[in-house]
This record gives structure tokens, C-alpha cells and sequence, in this order.
């Protein structure tokens, strides 16, 4: 049901009765309301005073009091789930689309929602999309920089380990190191060797 509800062919969201409320053009062309605040703040800055169907480039003259005033296209609402039939009061607010929002159960708060429809805002989304691009590939090159540096460092250990042991190998007194389990029975053994000659030779001595 969700899949047949009408879509904005600019944004391709779906219509609702705030700020995709769908406006028809005097071409008949169809399109949500913040689309063609848009496209009249462009127009604005283009010095027209007209909205030009980006269908079928066919001009037509906005009312005083902008792109809200548009008529609304009946068909479209009545495609609209029950309680989004009846347009809301969007109005324009200097640069911005401004809608009372009701609160609580009784509607006795509001706040206003609004929406930047300015020129300059139609470029800004883009941005946030290349910096986050920006920023990952920085990321992936942090990582790459961390995995070079912990390779590195493992070869060093292993080059160090290697080394060490090969001194170890060449060297007498450290040939010990290479076979560390040996080494503790090899060390006392000696030791004992060493130890025991001295009492024998003095024993019978004495
Ligand atoms: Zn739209
Ligand atoms: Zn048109």
C-alpha cells in the first residue's frame, strides 16, 4: 500500500500535506511544495519572478505570497493516507518554509518546523556527503599509515630476535641462549662438576 502513495518527480518523496504538499503548475505538471520553493528561490536569484517547469520548461507566475499559495492538486491528497488529506498552513518565512507543528494531546503547545529553501541551500547538501567521503578515506589512510608501522615494527622485533640468536650461535659462552630448556639442566650440571672435585681433593688430604 505504502509502494503506491504518490512521489514528488524532483525529490521522489513522498507526498504528505506539510511541505510536500503536491502543487500543480499551470502546466498541470505536479510537484511537492518545498521542491518549487526551491526552484522559486533559484528563479529569485536569477532575477525571474516565475517558476519554470523543469518538465516541460512552461513558466508560471507564483502569487505574492510565494510557492504555499499554489494550488493545491486534489487528485494527489485524495491518494493520501486519511489523516494527510487536509493541507496544513505552510507558509514562507523570509528563506525558510515554516509549518506550526501542534503539541500534546490537546494541541495546546506548537513549535514551528522550518525549512531552509534558500538558493545557497540547494548547494550545501552535497557537502556534508564529500567531507564524510573525505574524512573516510583519511581514516583508511590512518589505517594503512598504522598497518605499515606495526609491520615495520614486527620485522624489526623479528630481525632483532634473529640477530640476537646468531650472535648468540657464533659466541661460546651464549650458545646457551639458543637452547634455553637445555640450558638450566646443562648450568647446574657444570656447576656441580666444578663444585665437587674440590672436597674429594681435600678429603683424602686431610
Ligand atoms: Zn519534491
Ligand atoms: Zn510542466
Amino acid at each position: 500500500m505504502a509502494d503506491s502513495r504518490p512521489e514528488c518527480s524532483i525529490c521522489y518523496s513522498t507526498y504528505d500535506n506539510v511541505f510536500k504538499t503536491p502543487k500543480q503548475l499551470d502546466c498541470a505538471h505536479v510537484f511537492c511544495l518545498e521542491c518549487l520553493s526551491r526552484l522559486r528561490a533559484v528563479s529569485l536569484h536569477l532575477k525571474k519572478d516565475d517558476i519554470t517547469c523543469p518538465l516541460c520548461r512552461h513558466p508560471t507566475s507564483v502569487p505574492d505570497a510565494g510557492p504555499p499559495a499554489l494550488p493545491t492538486c486534489p487528485d494527489l491528497l485524495a491518494r493520501l493516507p486519511t489523516h494527510q488529506r487536509w493541507p496544513e498552513h505552510v507558509w514562507l518565512e523570509g528563506q525558510q518554509l515554516c509549518y506550526q507543528c501542534p503539541m500534546g494531546s490537546a494541541g495546546r503547545h506548537s513549535i514551528w518546523i522550518c525549512v531552509d529553501i534558500s538558493a545557497s541551500a540547494q548547494r550545501s547538501p552535497p557537502r556534508p556527503s564529500r567531507v564524510h567521503r573525505r574524512s573516510l578515506g583519511e581514516l583508511i589512510r590512518l589505517k594503512g599509515w598504522k598497518r605499515l608501522a606495526l609491520l615495520t615494527l614486527l620485522m624489526a622485533a623479528l630481525v632483532c630476535i634473529l640477530f640476537w640468536q646468531l650472535r648468540c650461535a657464533f659466541s661460546v659462552s651464549s650458545y646457551t641462549c639458543l637452547q634455553p630448556d637445555r640450558d638450566v639442566t646443562q648450568t647446574p650440571a657444570i656447576s656441580i662438576s666444578t663444585f665437587t672435585p674440590p672436597p674429594l681433593f681435600h678429603q683424602p688430604s686431610e
